[in-house]
């Protein structure tokens, strides 16, 4: 690895790189401003010349990537300078998510702001592959429509199963997947680039951006339930990139038969269907306070398998995301006495558990998101007309 490194660095730097770089630089100091800047302000936190912002900060506003405010009103002498800031109209990502219960897309503008979102309720269990992601790329296509109609840069696909780097589902055991192109059924429908990723680890990821992090644990709790492990600020994907499989922890050897084979997984006690089940319920949304004496069984469960994964990880904080989100207030107590039982530093140092801050949402926003911070992350592709759809 190092010396690969010493080598690039050892070779000449072609001019349309060092462009690359500095386009990426320019777009990215206003991307992570809370303030439009004024091309004075780029140079200074980017340390290029004016002429050099000026002529980047030109492409991009040509490019559609950048948009120049009109000037605060004058207060004194001299002329207050225009602001810029990332085009709203400009390129958009488009986030999909399937999962065992629903479809849902939406379409995010480069600012990051949700443009339209579409969830529908289908049972997507031992699903036809081609004919739910069809599904799904008319739910897209209809989003796409109603945000108005914008130029996507690309789309992302959240799905609970474990993914290969070039957008293969391996393995979705609640959908009965195996080894699904996932990436190229959806691109042939789309006409946009494609990439797919764990929801678990996708939703992490807006969790991430959403609170600053810097290491926790996101569980992500549905039919399934996943994990995202971001330490110091970084997803943790694992070897292959199947890391995060917490819904098949075994909390007890002996326990009932699980869809992946084996017993007594996380899932069969902390699932959302052993939830309903237990709260004798048909929908989430009607469990309230009498239900959680019935939660008991599946907090334990989690606290048992979190107390594992704190005493492994050394995180301090865990988010309960996905439809546990707006169970914590049932669930906490029991999964926290669990923490203190089995937790070896419990005494030592206090964990936090708390819910998601984006709740349900967070997987396809995480997947709308990774496509605009490809753009943000690579403007001259997306300039050269390599990205435009
Ligand atoms: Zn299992």
């Amino acid at each position: 690895m190092t010396a690969r490194i010493l080598a690039s660095s050892a070779a000449p730097v072609r001019q349309s790189s060092v462009r690359a770089h500095n386009l990426a630089l320019a777009l990215q100091t206003v991307a992570n401003s809370a303030n439009p800047l004024s091309r004075a302000s780029i140079s200074a936190a980017t340390g290029l010349t004016r002429a050099t912002v000026s002529a980047l900060v030109d492409d991009l506003i040509a490019g559609g990537l950048l948009t120049e405010l009109d000037p605060p009103p004058r207060t004194g002498a001299g002329r207050p300078a225009a602001g810029l800031a990332l085009a709203s109209e400009g390129p958009a990502g488009l986030g999909m998510e399937i999962n065992v219960d629903y479809l849902a897309a939406c379409v995010v503008d480069l600012g990051g702001t949700v443009r339209h979102r579409l969830v529908e309720h289908a049972d997507q269990r031992l699903s036809d592959p081609p004919t739910a992601l069809g599904h799904l790329a008319r739910l897209a296509r209809r989003a796409r429509t109603l945000a108005g109609d914008l130029r996507l840069a690309g789309a992302a696909l959240a799905v609970p199963g474990l993914v290969s780097p070039d957008g293969v589902v391996r393995v979705a055991p609640n959908l009965g997947w195996q080894d699904v192109d996932a990436a190229a059924l959806l691109r042939e429908q789309l006409g946009v680039p494609v990439t797919v990723d764990n929801e678990a680890n996708l939703a992490a990821l807006s969790e991430l951006r959403t609170t600053g992090g810097p290491s926790f644990v996101y569980i992500s709790g549905e039919i399934g339930i996943g994990a995202g492990i971001v330490l110091d600020g970084v997803l943790y994907r694992g070897m292959r990139g199947w890391s995060g499989e917490i819904g098949h922890l075994s909390v007890h050897p002996d326990g009932p038969e699980c869809r992946c084979g084996a017993r007594g997984c996380l899932e069969r006690y902390a699932g959302q269907e052993a939830i309903l089940r237990a709260a004798g319920v048909t929908e989430l949304t009607d469990i309230d306070a009498t239900a959680a004496p019935a939660l008991g069984e599946a907090a334990s469960a989690l606290g048992l398998a979190l107390a594992g994964v704190v005493n492994l990880l050394d995180v301090d904080t865990l988010v309960l995301g996905g439809s546990y989100a707006p169970l914590v207030p049932w669930l906490r107590d029991g999964i926290a006495a669990e923490l203190r039982r089995h937790v070896l530093t419990a005494e030592l140092a206090p964990i936090t558990l708390r819910a998601a801050a984006l709740g349900a949402d967070a997987a396809m926003r995480g997947a709308a998101d990774a496509v605009i911070r490809s753009v943000l992350e690579d403007p001259a592709t997306w300039l050269s007309g390599a990205g435009r759809t």
